[in-house]
C-alpha cells in the first residue's frame, strides 16, 4: 500500500479542522503544514468558501420557504375576508330585493282610484276598547274617521270625520251629532300617498322615495316568513322591538306589533301592574268605495269654525 504524502493526510484532516473537531495533535500538524504549503492553504480556502456558499444557499432556501408560507397565510386571510363580504352581500341583497318588491307591490296596489283602509289597534289597556281608523278614497276625494269602540260595540269616543281633496290644503272636521264643522288648513297640499301610512320598514307612502332609507333598511331589518295564525304566507319583518307582518302575495301589511309606552306601575315602584303591547291590524278593500262614502254632506246648517295653525 502506497504511503500517503503529508499533503494527502492534511487534506483528509482539513474538513475536521474547519469543523473544529480535531484533537490538539492533529490540529497542530495541520497548522504547521499549512504554514509551509500553499497548495493546502488553497485547498483550505476552497473548503471554507464551499461551506460559506452552502450556508448562504440554505439561508436563502429557508427565507424562500418563509416567504411562501407568509404569502399563503395572507392569501387565506384575504380569501376569508372576501368570503365574509360575499356572505353579507348576499344576505343584504336578499333583504333589499324582498323589501323593494313589497314596496313596489304596495305602490301598485294604491295606484287605483278607489280604496278603503281600516286599521284597528288597542286603544289602551284591556277592556278600554279598540281604536279604529277608517279611510275611504275615491277619485281624488277622501274621508277619514277615528273612534274608540268598546267591547259592547258602542262608540265611546268619536274624534269626528275629516273630509278633504287631494291637491288642496284645507280639510273639514265634521261633528254630525252637534252639527259643527271645523275648517283646518295644512301647510302642504294633500297627497294621495300620505293617506296610506304604514309602519317601518316599508313606508310605501313617502319614505321609500328616499334612496338612503331604501339602502339602509336591509341592514336593520330581520326578515323571516311564517303562516301561523293567519293561514297564508307572510313576511315577518322585525325592526328593533317592532314587528310587521306583510302578505307575500299583495305586499300589504296585515299586522304590526310594537311596544306601547302605556305601562301601569305599583305605587312607588317600577314593577308593572299591567302593560300593553301595541298591536295593529290592517284591512283593505279595493274598488268598492262609492261616491256617497266620500262626498261631504251639506254643511249649510252647520256652525263653521276656521282654524289656521300656520298663520
Ligand atoms: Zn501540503
Amino acid at each position: 500500500m502506497e504511503k500517503k504524502t503529508e499533503c494527502e493526510i492534511v487534506q483528509d484532516l482539513l474538513l475536521g479542522y474547519v469543523d473544529g473537531i480535531l484533537n490538539s495533535e492533529s490540529k497542530k500538524l495541520v497548522e504547521q503544514h499549512l504554514l509551509k504549503c500553499s497548495n493546502c492553504q488553497k485547498r483550505l480556502q476552497e473548503i471554507q468558501e464551499d461551506i460559506k456558499e452552502n450556508e448562504n444557499n440554505q439561508k436563502k432556501e429557508i427565507d424562500y420557504l418563509k416567504k411562501i408560507r407568509r404569502r399563503s397565510k395572507i392569501k387565506s386571510i384575504i380569501f376569508l375576508i372576501i368570503a365574509i363580504i360575499l356572505i353579507f352581500l348576499c344576505i343584504y341583497l336578499y333583504k333589499f330585493f324582498i323589501l323593494n318588491s313589497i314596496s313596489v307591490k304596495v305602490s301598485k296596489k294604491f295606484q287605483t282610484d278607489n280604496f278603503y283602509i281600516e286599521t284597528i289597534s288597542n286603544a289602551g289597556f284591556e277592556g278600554d276598547g279598540i281604536f279604529i281608523d277608517e279611510t275611504w278614497y275615491k277619485d281624488g276625494k277622501f274621508k277619514t274617521k277615528n273612534y274608540i269602540k268598546t267591547e259592547n260595540d258602542e262608540i265611546s269616543q268619536d274624534f269626528g270625520t275629516m273630509y278633504g281633496k287631494i291637491g288642496e290644503n284645507e280639510v273639514y272636521y265634521l261633528n254630525e251629532n252637534n252639527k259643527t264643522a271645523t275648517k283646518e288648513y295644512f301647510p302642504f297640499e294633500r297627497k294621495k300617498e300620505t293617506l296610506v301610512t304604514f309602519p317601518n320598514p316599508i313606508f310605501p307612502s313617502s319614505m321609500n322615495k328616499y334612496m338612503l332609507f331604501k339602502l339602509g333598511a336591509p341592514f336593520f331589518t330581520k326578515i323571516s316568513h311564517d303562516n301561523k295564525e293567519i293561514g297564508r304566507e307572510y313576511y315577518k319583518l322585525q325592526l328593533g322591538e317592532n314587528e310587521l307582518w306583510v302578505d307575500m302575495d299583495t305586499g300589504l301589511p296585515l299586522m304590526s306589533f310594537g311596544y306601547s309606552s302605556q305601562t301601569e306601575y305599583y305605587n312607588d315602584t317600577k314593577i308593572p301592574k299591567r302593560s300593553s303591547k301595541g298591536i295593529c291590524q290592517y284591512k283593505y278593500e279595493f274598488e268598492v268605495v262609492t261616491d256617497e262614502m266620500v262626498e261631504m254632506p251639506d254643511i249649510s246648517e252647520y256652525k263653521i269654525e276656521e282654524i289656521n295653525m300656520f298663520e
